[in-house]
């Protein structure tokens, strides 16, 4: 009898492969191999088991997840599980009769991520020549199927500019749900973050878009709006706490309490070859050692808040201050927090910047940007003392 309620979702990573190489990619910089995938009966069991513990959802996702030519098998078995399924997508690898096979398999929703509003600077930030036209065309397949649709746009410095033209675009393809998320910076984000930290003028004028266009889109589509940590007062209740009511198992079938979390050192997670799901969820060592509040140290220890942000990203604190046990660097009680808010400030006005893209190929220069030795250990705290 498990004592833990289940968790809400399941993200499911098929594959780290992806034809985009978005420099702010929540891929870790440790990209899983095709070869070490899980097959299509192992996802299809995963799914058994995450229904008989009370799943009820399952996000496919990737990398790019329609790389895989059995999506479709994984479609139909979800839904005869019995679990909605989402389909989070770049598109570009989709037609139009792959849409409707994937409707008609049983799909729920589709979720597209767009990069700009127009072609030029968008093909560049996902470094995919043709991608934005072609997402396009796929969103309004994807309407046309009768399926619902929710348009994810990441922002940052080089694309913040553009945010209204961005909502603007993804209400005029009927998007009922248009998620605009700053960037959170690990795996990938990490490495570039000195080209995509926005400028604090520049979120204040986000906050302004995102305002507005809520009120005229009333009615007609919801914006979920995801603010960026570093100019933070107090950090998101990341993932609903750890361990609490999410889980993602990566391409080659490690569970874990967030996508990002095996990005800290010394946490053993375990496999879905390895070990039944319930077990994992329940009794799993790494789900354990930061679930609830008994593992907090001051100041979350005593703040009255401690259940309702669990202390923020753990993940995030590791990166910023080489801790995954203190609190998030994005609350302002931290110690580290006016370091980390004068840090983005810094960097945000270095300019332009260009980035290391995302890649299989690029795996070595990311682990040497981002201070990690082969095994993960990282050796120093990712922020360097602020000068002077
Ligand atoms: S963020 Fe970009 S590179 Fe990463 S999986 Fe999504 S589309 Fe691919
Ligand atoms: S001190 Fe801890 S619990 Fe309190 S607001 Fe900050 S991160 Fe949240």
């Amino acid at each position: 009898m498990s004592l833990m309620p289940p968790p809400l979702a399941i993200l499911a990573e098929l594959t780290h492969r992806c034809p985009l190489r978005c420099p702010y990619c929540s891929n870790p910089v440790e990209l899983a191999r095709a070869r070490e995938e899980l097959s299509t009966d192992e996802w299809i069991d995963l799914m058994r088991q995450a229904a008989a513990i009370g799943v009820l959802q399952v996000h496919l996702s990737g990398g790019e997840p329609t790389v895989r030519k059995d999506l479709e098998q994984i479609v139909t078995a979800a839904r005869e599980i019995g679990i909605y399924t989402n389909l989070i997508t770049s598109a570009v690898l989709l037609d139009q009769a792959r849409v409707e096979a994937l409707a008609a398999a049983g799909l729920d929703h589709v979720q597209i991520s767009f990069q700009d509003s127009e072609p030029g600077p968008a093909d560049r930030i996902g470094g995919y020549a043709g991608g934005h036209e072609k997402k396009r065309a796929v969103a309004a397949w994807v309407r046309a199927a009768g399926l619902p649709l929710t348009v994810n746009l990441v922002v940052h410095r080089q694309n913040l500019s553009h945010l209204g033209a961005m909502i603007e675009m993804a209400a005029s393809m009927d998007a009922r749900r248009i998620e605009v998320a700053h960037v959170q910076y690990y795996g990938w984000g990490l490495v570039n973050r000195a080209a995509l930290v926005p400028t604090r003028a520049q979120v204040a004028a986000a906050d302004d878009v995102v305002a507005e266009a809520r009120a005229r889109l009333e009615g007609r589509a919801v914006i979920d709006y995801v603010v960026p940590d570093y100019y933070a007062r107090r950090p998101k209740p990341c993932m609903g706490g750890w361990a609490r009511q999410f889980l993602t198992v990566t391409p080659a079938g490690k569970v874990l309490p967030c996508h990002a979390a095996d990005s800290i050192p010394g946490l053993v997670f375990e496999s879905i070859r390895e070990r039944p799901l319930a077990e994992i969820w329940e009794s799993s060592e790494a789900f354990r050692r930061f679930r609830g509040t008994d593992w907090m140290p001051e100041p979350c220890r005593s703040c009255d808040r401690r259940e309702i942000d669990w202390g923020g990203c753990r993940c995030q604190a590791f990166a910023l201050v080489g801790d995954a046990a203190a609190t998030d660097p994005a609350c302002g009680l931290s110690p580290h927090h006016a370091r980390i808010a004068a840090l983005a400030a810094r960097e945000s006005e270095v300019g332009e910047g260009s980035f290391l893209y995302r890649s299989f190929a690029t795996v070595d220069e990311a682990r040497a940007a981002s201070g990690l030795t082969r095994d993960r250990e990282r050796p120093e705290a990712a922020v360097p003392p602020a000068p002077g």
